[in-house]
């Protein structure tokens, strides 16, 4: 997976549906809502949908009501934060350590053990239900 960071624009188009071109390699937004991962309850793990790096357990997955899957916490090593100062104001961007794929966004009113929400892109993920 290391050399994924070295893949470029075309090659990321070719792979990636447009969806999951423009939030995982252009910071975009999914509408809420919109994703099928909403709803997904099984055990498993949400993987990167660019590189298929493992992201977040389905453990740490909880409801939030804002139309996104969102989680209390990622695996340990499994994504990166920046700072984001777009739309005026700072919010902390989340994207996979792997390939650098934006993922969303983690924010400080989540629930209990952290109190951290990721509030994730469903389009950057796909779901591996446990065997
Ligand atoms: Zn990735």
């Amino acid at each position: 997976m290391s050399d994924s960071k070295t893949i470029d624009e075309a090659a990321w188009r070719a792979r990636l549906t447009p969806e999951q071109f423009r939030v995982l390699r252009q910071h975009g937004t999914e509408r809420p809502g919109t994703s099928k991962l909403n709803a997904e309850k099984r055990p498993g793990i949400f993987v990167c949908a660019g590189c298929g790096a493992e992201l977040f357990d389905a453990d740490t997955k909880f409801e939030s009501g804002t139309g996104w899957p969102s989680f209390f916490a990622p695996l340990e090593g499994a994504v990166g934060t920046t700072k984001d100062r777009s739309l005026f104001m700072t919010r902390t961007e989340v994207h996979c350590a792997s390939c650098g794929g934006h993922l969303g966004h983690v924010f400080p009113d989540g629930p209990r053990p952290t109190g951290l929400r990721y509030c994730m892109n469903g389009v950057a993920m796909r779901f591996e239900p446990a065997a």
